[in-house]
């Protein structure tokens, strides 16, 4: 089944987080020869200044200042240069592995099968492709490019200290196992608290995402005050965290610069006793002294990147853990149909929801939908008819038995294949914030404008939408906002005429429409429906009326099926369902 239980997911390996970067090896090689020749040349600071001290105190002439002036002016252009083709090239290839990767993410994320998205929230998928990748971007670029700078100042400075003076070198490395056993609890603490810093930001913005989204309901039962504290709350488990965080980071690098400076310390102090002695010129103790510094002061910001590596291990494990996550039904590599004549059959279905697995849908379901013929399913709430749309759209498989179009189970048919001959219309159609013209050719969307406009005439919303001002460019708004109810349907029913699709699904298409409305709708839909196998997921008996035969779904399968009048005749849960609830509507038919 699948797993969308990010707490139980593992940390990162680091390793995982670099090799990200392996197809940005070729900017990487380049950054990294940048970046060792700017660091090499820093390395050389200490040593020429080194040489200007001894040059003073031996009295040597002008001249050979000005020399010695003149080639540290030299390095530092030179320095410059590639310290400049570092940093832009490293932060390009962080720029690069992050698209790459926020693109990856979000077709695994859109690629996952239908019962992820029961689990999972909204607010927390939109956090994964904005926040985690950004502290990704930030390791993988940045981060690194300064791991190996320091890194590399780190490990020339020390070996040129012991190169200068093992002895002194001795002296400061004194405080090292203190560093060594901070850094290990500091790294320990910090992991764990990232993690659950990124865990409460997540958090906080799954209830932004949903009080944004549904900010009518919010506002029509008056709960904004309440939605902004529940956010409050939510930004506060978060900033308690962070704060937390930043004290455990204040103290580290408190620290760690105390330990630096106690080097630094001990070296003068040491170092200062050599002179004396005349076991060290005041030149080599200047450059030793400045040597240390630059050890130090990198060996610190290790220590803070150390704390940016641990971070985004904690951010990126549910990076990582929903690329990894395979769908099974939508990954299956099946067959692809060319033409599909409409012939439904369900057999023997067994059926609950993953997310559910207690409560059982179907035991046993049969039923069958001939090419061509309207088939309307009615039944209790929560019997199970929109289930059946689903299993036939392969929105989830049963757990045994057999939906089958043609003769072909759909277990063995590609599943995006499939879903091209079967379009559904539902009771809130789903509309994108674009243009009338784009949400009409959704499916099809190299449908041309004359193919767009008669199917919006079949559909009858040519008229409408020849009436705005804009016409077919009209914007929808979010979700469609900008349109009434029965134009959306309208503009659905468009949509599903110009994918010609041999089967229909119909979703209460017609409630909640007033009277004129629904009989622009419903016209548009007996269009539609002639000559494809329909399923109607009915509540009203207006819907039922246009139907070849009625199917009962209660009790986990079809109760009873047959026509309308034939199952009135039945006296069975049909007609009881008739006369209790679409009384109002059968008393409008049984009038008209
Ligand atoms: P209604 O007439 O109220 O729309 P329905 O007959 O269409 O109901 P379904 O929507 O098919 O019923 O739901 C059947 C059962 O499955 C219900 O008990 C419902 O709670 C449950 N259910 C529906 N969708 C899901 C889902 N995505 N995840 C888990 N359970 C679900």
């Amino acid at each position: 089944m699948t797993n969308v239980d990010f707490e139980a997911a593992q940390p990162v390996p680091l390793s995982r987080i670099v090799k990200l970067a392996k197809p940005e090896v070729g900017i990487l090689s380049v950054a990294t020869v940048a970046l060792l020749i700017s660091s090499g040349m820093s390395l050389a600071y200490p040593r020429a200044v080194g040489w200007l001290v001894d040059g003073v105190l031996e009295n040597s002439t002008t001249a050979e200042l000005n020399q010695i002036g003149l080639l540290l002016l030299g390095l530092f252009v030179v320095q410059a240069v590639f310290a400049m083709l570092r940093s832009w090239l490293y932060t390009v290839a962080g720029e690069r592995i992050v698209a790459r990767l926020r693109t990856d993410l979000f077709r695994a994320i859109v690629g996952q099968d239908t019962a992820f998205f029961d689990a999972a929230r909204t607010g927390e998928l939109t956090n994964r492709l904005a926040s985690d990748t950004t502290v990704l971007q930030n390791t993988v670029s940045v981060n690194v490019s300064m791991a190996l700078r320091f890194g590399a100042s780190a490990i020339g400075g020390i070996g040129l200290l012991l190169y200068m003076s093992p002895t002194l070198t001795g002296i400061a490395a004194l405080v090292v196992p203190a560093v060594a056993i901070g850094l290990s609890v500091y790294g320990r603490m910090l992991r764990g608290l990232s993690s659950k810093v990124q865990d409460a930001l997540a958090d906080s913005t799954t209830v932004a995402e949903e009080v944004i989204q549904s900010v009518r309901t919010v506002r029509s039962f008056a709960q904004e005050d309440a939605e902004t504290s529940r956010y409050g709350e939510a930004v506060q488990r978060s900033y308690v965290l962070a704060a937390k965080r930043a004290l455990a980071i204040g103290v580290f690098n408190g620290f760690i610069g105390f330990a630096g400076y106690s080097a630094i310390g001990l070296v003068v102090w040491y170092g200062g006793s050599m002179v004396i002695r005349g076991d060290l010129s005041a030149g080599d103790l200047t450059s030793f002294v400045l040597y240390t510094i630059m050890v130090a002061m990198s060996l610190a910001t290790l220590s803070n990147l150390y704390g940016d590596f641990m971070k985004a291990a904690g951010s990126s494990r549910r990076v990582f853990q929903l690329l990894d996550m395979v769908p099974e039904l939508e990954r299956t590599e099946g067959e692809l149909l060319d033409h599909v004549d409409g012939h439904v059959t369900f057999v023997d279905v067994h059926f609950n929801y993953p997310t559910r697995p207690e409560a059982t849908v179907f035991a046993g379901l049969n039923l069958e939908l001939n090419p061509g013929e309207a088939v309307a399913l009615v039944g209790p709430s929560g019997a199970g008819k929109s289930t059946v749309a689903a299993l036939m759209t392969r929105l989830y498989d049963p757990s045994s038995g057999e939906v089958a179009i043609d003769g072909h189970p759909l277990r063995t048919l590609d599943p995006r294949g499939l879903r091209t001959h079967i379009a559904t219309v539902a009771q809130e159609p789903v509309l994108f914030a674009s243009s009338i013209r784009d949400n009409i050719r959704y499916g099809r969307p190299d449908a041309t404008d004359a193919e767009v406009q008669a199917a919006a005439e079949a559909a009858n919303a040519h008229q409408f939408v020849s009436g705005f001002p804009e016409g077919y460019d009209t914007l929808v708004g979010e979700r469609g906002v900008r349109l009434s109810g029965g134009q959306k349907q309208r503009i659905a029913i468009a949509r599903a005429v110009l994918l010609d699709p041999a089967i229909l699904v119909l979703d209460e298409a017609t409630s909640a429409l007033d009277a004129e409305s629904e009989h622009l709708v419903q016209e548009a839909l007996d269009r539609l429906m002639k000559g494809r196998t329909t399923l109607v997921i009915a509540h009203r008996l207006s819907t039922v009326r246009g139907a070849d035969r009625v199917a009962v779904i209660a009790d986990g399968g079809v109760a009873e099926q047959g026509t309308h009048e034939a199952l009135l005749e039945m006296n069975g849960i049909y007609r009881k369902l008739v006369e209790r609830q679409f009384a109002d509507a059968h008393t409008e038919l049984a009038a008209s």
